[in-house]
């Protein structure tokens, strides 16, 4: 089926993103929008617009009837969702493939199942991933927790089964403490997610973020396009991510991403998935996987000359994969910094007018950004205000074009932590991809003391 009108239930950088892929198949878009975002980019390039609310999310990106008639009165025939918002809202992909609309992304129900982490987990684990020690789905009882414990070793992690974006976690040191984090986890889980259920796994001490990515047809063909390295995290937040990882050899992101994409074949798996690993001592193990578009997909571009929108696009049609493992080629190194409305030391948001600016440009220099002079910074949603991504041969030259780009991009009105990233792309350890995922934290509270 060809599909020729998407909507984009997003806002930013994404929903640019994906116009621009639609465009180029010649697929026309509509934005949707809030209030506050009636002059972004993505409604003025778009060529049909539909206000769907006020500026919280939950009335307009997250308000399921306002986007479904949206897509009726416009007459799209598909929707993208991007990523975050609705992205992995199983029910809402049912709705819209009710209404004959296709569903840009996962079956449902393959969202859904990898929306429970217990459900993903013991997914995962019969399909041959794998996983962090710990114990086999949702634990309630503090004795039985103890003795799984005991068995791998503490400290553990108690995560709550609908945790998301970091939360809903807890590290637990010894077994006097067990009980009482296991209900503290239970609590706040329920709180914050409407659902009590946690699980146990080993606290691994200093890993890496490796993620691969994986894409499937939907019929049982699928392929894997290599590792992202995504250890730069504050808060769990990625900050940088970079494209091949620099601790990952040739043989593992074959052997590992074979396995990746073995396992989406044989779940019939359909669109862009991510399967995200931590890495210690040499080996992965499973943590989640993520149903959609990630934030950080062009630095897989970069190496792979793979468009991950259009091929997403065209699984939505249910035409095949337009590459073959076989014929997928890695080559170069390519980083991406996420530049944020916000204070590059405090890092509390910095949203409001944008007086000025100048993206960075020259070869193999990409700047995905909703961002125009006049254009007003919004207040009510995330504080990412644009990605820059580099390329270089090696990962030696993507630094070094890096450092030039940063240096060129200018953004006036609102604080961005571009001087930090210029910061961190000096340190020692960056340049030599010497880095965990509690390396960015370490050193900024070392560099606040
Ligand atoms: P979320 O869905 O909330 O992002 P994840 O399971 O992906 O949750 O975990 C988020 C982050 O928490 C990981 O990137 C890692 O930094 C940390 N983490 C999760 N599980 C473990 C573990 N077993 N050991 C150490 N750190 C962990």
């Amino acid at each position: 089926m060809g599909i020729s009108r998407i909507l984009i239930a997003n806002r930013g950088e994404i929903a640019l993103r994906i116009h621009r892929a639609a465009h180029e198949m010649g697929i026309e878009t509509v934005a949707v929008h809030s209030t506050a975002d009636a002059d972004a980019m993505h409604v003025r390039l778009a060529d049909h617009a539909v206000c769907i609310g006020p500026p919280a999310a939950r009335d307009s990106y997250l308000n399921v009837a306002a986007i479904i008639s949206a897509a009726e009165i416009s007459h799209a025939d598909a929707i993208h969702p991007g990523y975050g918002f609705l992205s992995e809202n199983a029910k809402f992909a049912e709705i819209v493939e009710a209404h004959d609309i296709a569903w840009i992304g996962p079956k449902p129900e393959h969202i859904r199942t990898m929306g429970d982490k217990v459900e993903a987990k013991r997914t995962a684990g019969a399909l041959g991933l794998p996983l962090v020690p710990g114990s086999d789905g949702a634990i309630a009882d503090p004795v039985e927790a103890a003795k799984i414990a005991e068995e791998i070793g503490y400290p553990v992690i108690i995560k709550a089964a609908s945790g998301g974006g970091g939360r809903g976690m807890k590290v637990c040191q010894e077994e006097a403490q067990l009980e009482t984090l296991m209900q503290q986890a239970g609590s706040e889980a329920k709180a914050a997610f409407g659902d009590a259920t946690v699980y146990i796994e080993k606290y691994l001490g200093n890993p890496r973020h490796i993620e691969f990515q994986v894409f499937g047809d939907g019929k049982g063909n699928a392929i894997h396009l290599g590792e992202r390295d995504c250890s730069l995290q504050r808060r769990h937040q990625k900050v940088l991510e970079e494209a091949p990882s620099p601790v990952i050899s040739t043989e593992d992101r074959m052997r590992m991403g074979e396995i990746c994409a073995q396992a989406m074949r044989d779940m019939a798996y359909r669109g862009a998935g991510t399967i995200e690993f931590l890495w210690e001592g040499g080996e992965f193990y499973f943590i989640e996987m993520n149903t959609r578009l990630q934030v950080e997909h062009p630095v897989t571009e970069a190496i792979t000359g793979v468009d991950l929108v259009r091929e997403q696009i065209r699984i939505a049609e249910g035409r095949p994969l337009s590459v073959a493992q076989e014929d997928l080629r890695f080559t170069g190194h390519a980083i991406e910094c996420r530049i944020n409305a916000e204070d590059p030391f405090t890092f509390a948001p910095s949203p409001g007018k944008v007086n000025y600016f100048h993206a960075s440009g020259g070869m193999h220099v990409r700047v995905d950004s909703g961002l125009y002079a006049g254009y007003s910074v919004p207040p009510y949603y995330d504080s990412m205000i644009a990605k820059l991504i580099v390329y270089g041969r090696t990962r030696e030259g993507c630094l070094m074009r890096l450092r030039r780009a940063l240096e060129e991009m200018v953004i006036e009105g609102v604080k961005t932590n571009i001087p930090l990233h210029q910061e961190l792309i000096r340190q020692d350890d960056v340049v030599n991809g010497d880095y965990s995922i509690k390396w960015l934290e370490e050193w900024l509270a070392k560099r606040a003391e």
